[in-house]
């Protein structure tokens, strides 16, 4: 797990995370109806590199793409490939970046044209969901605290609340300790600590929680084929205070009211 020890260690994070937010810049502009996931990648992997950062996801475990494209009933781990954005779809972009060693990792959920009033309340909670989880980031709070926070926010619209895939700490590699749950007793688990950075990522399904694994091994489905969404920032707890590093004002700052 990163201690984030000095200033300098945290100016690499926070680069990272500001190529991030670049990142969905980029891909939110490009993703209209009939353009590629693909395209969407190779818009990702542009603004990696021009960036002077490396993609934390390329080659993860195999992973062949830049970023995660999900769409619609896909949950998290989509493949960006061939298939075409059309009116009416919801996408999940993830992405990760590495700038000198340290990685930053966030995601949103866009509608493509005109959604459907019952996806773009799912997309409005699950931001929500990401920024009440956030507001439980401080030292002394425990990783139960996240995900009761998380949880909380779906409660009132019946929404599955994923917990086969969760949160986690980040620094030196995508994935450390502590996982970081989206659901469960607040007050338990791990214990936040300044030097520590975080995501926070809830997913939440309009039906069952229950997930399928796809025959490419990556791709995460709602078991019950309806949709699902995802956001997710880096969280870092520096000597003063909470930093978001992945925050796009445009895109993906704190909901206002
Ligand atoms: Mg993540």
């Amino acid at each position: 797990m990163i201690t984030i020890k000095n200033k300098r260690q945290f100016a690499k994070m926070a680069e990272a995370g500001r190529c991030v937010a670049a990142v969905h810049e980029a891909v939110v502009e490009a993703a209209e109806v009939g353009v590629t996931l693909r395209h969407l990648d190779q818009i990702a992997a542009e603004v990696i590199r021009g960036w002077g950062c490396k993609p934390s996801f390329l080659g993860y475990q195999g992973f062949p793409a830049h970023i995660c494209a999900s769409p619609n009933e896909v949950i998290v781990h989509g493949i960006p490939g061939d298939d075409r954005l059309a009116e009416g779809d919801i996408l999940s972009i993830d992405a990760g970046a590495i700038y000198e060693g340290y990685h930053a990792d966030a995601a949103l959920t866009i509608p493509i044209g005109e959604v459907d009033e019952e996806s773009a309340r799912l997309i409005e909670v699950t931001r929500r969901a990401l920024w009440a989880g956030i507001d439980q980031v401080h030292p002394g709070k425990k990783v139960g605290d996240i995900g009761h926070a998380v949880e909380t926010a779906a409660v009132p619209y019946g929404y599955g609340v994923v917990s086969q895939y969760v949160g986690h700490g980040i620094g030196r590699s995508m994935h450390e300790g502590p996982q970081i749950p989206n659901l469960g007793p607040p007050g338990k688990g791990y214990r936040l600590k300044t030097g520590m950075a975080v995501c926070v990522e809830p997913m939440f399904n309009l039906g069952t929680p229950d997930t399928v694994t796809a025959e490419d091994g990556w791709t995460v489905l709602t078991a019950d084929g309806r949709r699902s969404a995802h956001f997710e920032h880096t969280v870092a707890l520096t000597a003063a205070g909470p930093v978001v590093l992945t925050v796009n004002d445009l895109l993906t700052a704190r909901p206002v009211g």
